[in-house]
């Protein structure tokens, strides 16, 4: 009994030596280039973290999709589109009252009217709300309506701003940069825990190719390579990544395989009327049937994960 507790203990203290060393902890196979992200890094003590918004858990055994309009257009749209995706098994209700657009003549966003609105739709689903904060001075508003802090693609590198998001109190999903490596995105993630936030969650949103036949290319690689260096979970954005509203649904087919923790998916109730990206919003049919598509898939990844966990899983 005396020698297993010296065991134990022999043990542990071994663990906690090489968690301390995180270099010795990552994925050899990856020659160490991600490891000076020591606090995002996967580790023998920390293989998993999973984020928790109320009773939602986000990179455990559930697959969490976050479903709703690009933009906040008005208090209907909202309602409307958060009952649909909701009925279809949706935790997680986005939409933009802050929007960083390419042009600065286009829709900008409705602001704190828009933040109310999702607040509201919260209040009448039991969704919770992600939403994206574009600007450090916005971080305190943005964080007393949002559950969730959401860091877009144009802004994974605003440094100032993620080190804001470090004391807002809320998760973090955090996207990744249109021309950003896997390498950035874990610096900029690092920077948001070191800063004193744990909970962040990575997205894969597509990236800038030259192939010009999709709006960006959806590196799949990116979901199991994150999975395998970093604790933190994954999420796939198939909208953004493709741009295209027929072959979202196909994308989200190939999240749920590689092994993401769940999606973000824009929905509109019309989307030839969209303010903002109506060519990749899915109706709520179009949502619906994909939510019924992704079933079987997810069933078959369940089974799957036991035999791949037992073959060492992501490691
Ligand atoms: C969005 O989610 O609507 C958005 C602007 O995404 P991204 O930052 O990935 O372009
Ligand atoms: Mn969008």
């Amino acid at each position: 009994m005396f020698i297993g507790h010296r065991l134990q203990f022999a043990l542990a203290t071994t663990v906690q030596a090489r968690s301390e060393t995180v270099a010795d902890n990552v994925n050899s196979r990856w020659n160490g280039q991600f490891s000076c992200y020591d606090l995002v890094a996967k580790t023998v003590l920390r293989p998993r973290s999973v984020v928790r918004v109320g009773d939602i858990a986000i990179g455990g055994d559930e697959f969490i999709v976050m479903a709703g309009p690009c933009a906040v257009e008005s208090e209907r749209q909202v309602l409307d589109t958060a009952m649909s995706v909701a009925m279809a098994g949706a935790r997680i209700l986005r939409g933009g009252a802050y929007k960083p657009r390419s042009s600065p003549y286009s829709f900008q966003g409705m602001g704190v009217e828009g933040l109310k609105i999702l607040s509201k739709a919260r209040e009448v689903t039991g969704l919770a709300i992600i939403t994206e904060v574009m600007s450090e001075t916005d971080v305190e508003l943005v964080a007393e309506y949002a559950d969730i802090m959401q860091v877009g693609a144009r802004s994974m590198e605003n440094f100032s701003l993620l080190e804001r998001l470090g004391t807002c109190g809320r998760p973090v999903l955090l996207k990744r940069g249109m021309t950003a490596t896997l390498e950035d995105l874990l610096r900029s993630a690092q920077f948001i825990v070191s800063s004193g936030n744990p909970d962040v969650i990575l997205c894969e949103r597509g990236i800038r190719t030259f192939e010009t036949a999709t709006r960006n290319t959806f590196d799949v690689a990116a979901v199991p390579v994150l999975k395998t260096v970093s604790h933190l979970p994954v999420i796939v954005d198939p909208s953004h990544a493709v741009g295209v509203r027929a072959l979202v649904p196909v994308l989200a087919r190939a999240a749920v395989v590689v092994g993401a923790d769940g999606l973000l998916v824009e929905v509109h109730p019309r989307p030839d009327k969209a303010f903002s990206d109506g060519e990749q919003s899915l109706t709520f049919d179009q949502f619906h049937s994909m939510m019924r598509d992704l079933d079987p898939y997810l069933g078959l990844r369940q089974q799957a994960d036991r035999s791949f966990a037992a073959a060492g899983g992501f490691d």
